[in-house]
Order: C-alpha cells, then sequence, then structure tokens
C-alpha cells in the first residue's frame, strides 16, 4: 500500500491539493517545471467568484486587484447588462495567488521541488510505490503517461492588458457572443478605472490563430474605442480544456484541475472547480493512505459534487455555439422581455448553474 502522494504540478489544483494533504500529517512532495511558481500565470486570467473563493479556505487578500458587481453580455446588436447589489467576484493577481497558495503548501510541510519537469518515464517510476497525482495542466503528462482517455474539447485563447485604457464601468466585465464564428467569445475585464485586460477563446476545432482573431476583435467599434489612446502590455496564448476526460483515476494514479478537464465550458474557468477537486482528492487519498480505502472512489465523488454542474456549463456552452449572432441576440432580447436578468442579479451564481435552477423554481434561500 502507497502512503506517500507524489503530486506533478505546482498550479492551483496542485498547491491546494499538497496543503490538503500536508496539513493531515501525509507524506506530500510536488515537483514542478518552472523554477518560480506562478512563473507563467499571467496567461490566464483571474475572475473567480466571491462565493467559490470562500469554500477553498485562503487568504486571498493580497492578491485582489479589483472587485465586481456586474457584466454585460453582448450579441451583434442586443446586449443584457446584470449589475448585482452584492459582489459578484474579484479579479486577482494570479502571480500572487500561486504565491499565496506555495506559501500556505510549505508552511503546511509539503516539500515542493521547483526546477523539475519530469518525464514520462520519471513519472511512471515514481508511480511505483506512491500515489501520483497529476496537477499538470492543459496537456498532462501523467494522463498521457497512463494512458488516460483523451479531453475532447480546447480553446485556444490569447489575452493582454491595456494601459490608460476608457474603462466604462471599472467593477463589471463585458462578454461578447458574436463574431465571425459560432465557437468564439470575447471578453473586457477592468482591473482598474484605465486599465483592462482584453481576451478571446475560440474552439481549436475551427483551426484558426489567436493572435489573428484577438487582432481582428480588438478592431470591433466597442474595443477600438476603449482601447484608443492606450498602451498595449505583454500578450499571451494559451490553451484550456472544457470536457473532463472520461476517467480520472487508476490504480494509484489521480487527475485533478485542468488535467483532468475540471473548467467551466461557458468561460474557461478553471480554478473553483479545479480546486474543489484537489480537496476531493485529498479526502481519498487520506481514506486510502489511512484506512485502506481504494482512491478510486474519487471518480464518483467529484462527479457527484461537481458533475452535474459542469455538465450544465458544457450544455450552455453548446447552446451558445450553435445559436450564431443572430440566435445570441434574439436569446439576449427574450431573456430580457421575461426579466432573466433582473432574476440572475439576485439569484445568479457565475459557478453553479443548479443552484440558479433551483431558486428558479423555489426562491429562496437554497444553498
Ligand atoms: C486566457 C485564460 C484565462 C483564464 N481565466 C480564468 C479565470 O478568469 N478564472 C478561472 O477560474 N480560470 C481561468 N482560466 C483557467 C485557469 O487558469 C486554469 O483552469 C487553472 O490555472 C488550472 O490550474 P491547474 O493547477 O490545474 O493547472 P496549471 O495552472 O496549468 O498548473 C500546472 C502546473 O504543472 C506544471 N507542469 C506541467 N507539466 C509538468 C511536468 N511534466 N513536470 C513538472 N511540472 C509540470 C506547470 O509548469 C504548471 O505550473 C483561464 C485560462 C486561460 C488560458
Amino acid at each position: 500500500m502507497q502512503n506517500k502522494a507524489i503530486i506533478v504540478g505546482a498550479g492551483t489544483a496542485g498547491l491546494i491539493l499538497a496543503r490538503e494533504l500536508a496539513s493531515k500529517n501525509i507524506d506530500v512532495e510536488v515537483f514542478e517545471a518552472d523554477k518560480e511558481v506562478g512563473q507563467h500565470a499571467d496567461k490566464a486570467s483571474g475572475i473567480l467568484s466571491a462565493e467559490g473563493l470562500k469554500l477553498l479556505g485562503i487568504d486571498y487578500s493580497d492578491a485582489v486587484i479589483n472587485s465586481l458587481y456586474g457584466a454585460t453580455i453582448y450579441g451583434r446588436k442586443e446586449a443584457m447588462s446584470l449589475n448585482a447589489k452584492k459582489l459578484m467576484a474579484y479579479v486577482l493577481d494570479r502571480k500572487l495567488l500561486a504565491k499565496i497558495l506555495y506559501r500556505d503548501a510549505v508552511a503546511a510541510g509539503a516539500v515542493v521541488r521547483l526546477g523539475h519537469m519530469l518525464d514520462r518515464k520519471e513519472i511512471k517510476e515514481l508511480g511505483a510505490d506512491s500515489i501520483i497525482v497529476g496537477a499538470d495542466g492543459a496537456v498532462s503528462k501523467v494522463a498521457s503517461a497512463f494512458d488516460f482517455p483523451q479531453i475532447e474539447k480546447y480553446i485556444l485563447t490569447y489575452k493582454a492588458e491595456y494601459e490608460n485604457a476608457a474603462v466604462l464601468d471599472p467593477h463589471s466585465v463585458s462578454l461578447f457572443f458574436s463574431s465571425g464564428s459560432r465557437n468564439f467569445f470575447g471578453w473586457t475585464a477592468p482591473y482598474s478605472k484605465s486599465n483592462l485586460e482584453i481576451g478571446i477563446g475560440e474552439w481549436m476545432g475551427e483551426r484558426r490563430n489567436s493572435y489573428s482573431l484577438f487582432s481582428e476583435f480588438v478592431k470591433t467599434p466597442k474595443i477600438k474605442e476603449s482601447i484608443k489612446n492606450s498602451v498595449k502590455l505583454k500578450g499571451l496564448a494559451s490553451l484550456i480544456p472544457i470536457s473532463p476526460r472520461r476517467k480520472t483515476v487508476k490504480k494509484n494514479v489521480i487527475l485533478v484541475g485542468d488535467a483532468a478537464g475540471q473548467v467551466k465550458a461557458t468561460t474557461g474557468g478553471g480554478i473553483i472547480f479545479g480546486a474543489l477537486c484537489a480537496k476531493t482528492a485529498a479526502e481519498c487519498i487520506i481514506n486510502s493512505i489511512r484506512k485502506g480505502i481504494p482512491i478510486s472512489v474519487y471518480e464518483k465523488l467529484w462527479r457527484k459534487r461537481y458533475g452535474t454542474d459542469l455538465a450544465l456549463h458544457m450544455q450552455l456552452h453548446r447552446y451558445y455555439s450553435v445559436l450564431g449572432s443572430r440566435g445570441i441576440d434574439t436569446m439576449i432580447k427574450i431573456s430580457r422581455s421575461f426579466g432573466i436578468d433582473r432574476f440572475l442579479e439576485e439569484y445568479g451564481d457565475m459557478d453553479r448553474p443548479s443552484l440558479i435552477i433551483k431558486r428558479f423554481f423555489y426562491k429562496n434561500n437554497i444553498r
């Protein structure tokens, strides 16, 4: 029986898992390819729901860049604005968040080996006498070394920050669902009154270059106007897996976070669900080491807890992907006329569509 856990990857999922295990006195070692945690974290954005963050049990306050109270959804001609009275989300500095998680994991007793890129052979060898966790991101070597099923759907992204931009509402994000392709979405997220992040995502199957899509997107009138006197800072391309693997545990190997595809297909947000699944993985590893319960229970447990919401995100993603610009405009118009915008302002939840459905039927304090 294995009595040690080895985690490949010190991203958010790997570090949260390391902290959970080490704080329960489990022997845990993390291997990270980069020399510093969060070295490439600025490839991604840091928009995280306030409700979701509460569940992670971290003091993220030093990483907060901005607070968000609203969102506007744009079709080609129509738009729908949501202005919640309560704080909905934060924009976090991803590098600082990584450093906070690293500090917590090490303080709890985890050993984190930075600058160690493991290859397939090394990963397999480590698997001989330990529980191995693949927390190694979108293109997981652990998953390929142990022949896990492929991730079926990826989104290609490109994002950049603009300084000295004209930010219309510094506490509201904008989401854009209309552009030549049906599988496209764009976003703007304010960092302050004058700094703005702009990004795009498109299904990899469209085989288009994310930088050229981004260049087209920033020429659309609304975006062009807001950045006309601004300076573009660094722009970065990346990849988001948006469908969970059909299998995420085998013998003594577990996958968590992007490596498992535990990401919201609507927006590509993966931190909250990845971290919650990492906490579930920790429970299973502890029970396996202490009580001999097979770690295979992880599969059932995370799917029972979070599978429905991830599946609902995928359904919504599929729905808006087939609608096209006109269909999106129609959907926005219908939503406004039924007062769905007002309902979402009061009862919306960025992570858990299942809660919105329940609240729609019961309109009371369902948690
Ligand atoms: C443009 C963009 C915007 C995003 N915006 C948001 C957002 O606003 N909110 C949100 O919640 N999510 C967002 N995401 C998704 C989010 O970034 C990911 O879901 C999250 O980072 C996944 O965390 P992870 O720990 O699973 O993987 P990663 O963060 O990818 O960490 C994996 C780690 O493993 C290491 N590694 C890989 N291979 C090896 C190896 N062989 N040996 C050793 N180490 C290895 C890597 O160096 C890396 O540090 C966005 C993603 C992108 C690309």
